[in-house]
């Protein structure tokens, strides 16, 4: 395997899992975990997982980095974040986002499933302070 293929390969050990046609790779760490998400073009948040986390907006935090593809989000005050590969990704909880364009984007993280934001000192939601 080589080039971007390994990007998108299942990764090694890993728990896969499909939702909805976002690809997720997890594997344990401790308290946290090592995340691999495969967005396909064209996904949105609102109409793609909005479903499945049973909330409004999606209050994970993403911290982590875009090693493929484009993608924004939005948070309720209109604020957008925008990144495209190869970023750094610190997304704070509380937004919507989408994949722009047609490719799909790969993002790795780590996270502390529902204790992210804390666990990485950021603040539980978008603000101006
Ligand atoms: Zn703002």
């Amino acid at each position: 395997m080589s080039g971007s293929d390994v990007l998108f390969a299942p990764v090694n050990g890993a728990d896969h899992r499909n939702v909805n046609g976002v690809l997720l790779d997890v594997v344990r760490a401790g308290k946290g975990r090592i995340k691999r998400t495969i967005y396909p073009a064209g996904f949105r948040w609102v109409t793609g997982m909005k479903d499945v986390a049973h909330t409004d907006l999606c209050m994970h935090a993403h911290i982590g980095f875009i090693v493929c593809g484009h993608v924004q989000v939005r948070f309720p005050d209109g604020c957008t974040m925008d990144f495209t590969a190869p970023s750094a990704v610190v997304i704070e909880p509380g937004h919507v986002g989408w994949v722009v364009g047609d490719e799909a984007a790969v993002l790795i993280e780590v996270d502390f499933e529902g204790d992210t934001a804390q666990q990485f000192g950021l603040p539980e939601t978008h603000r101006h302070d």
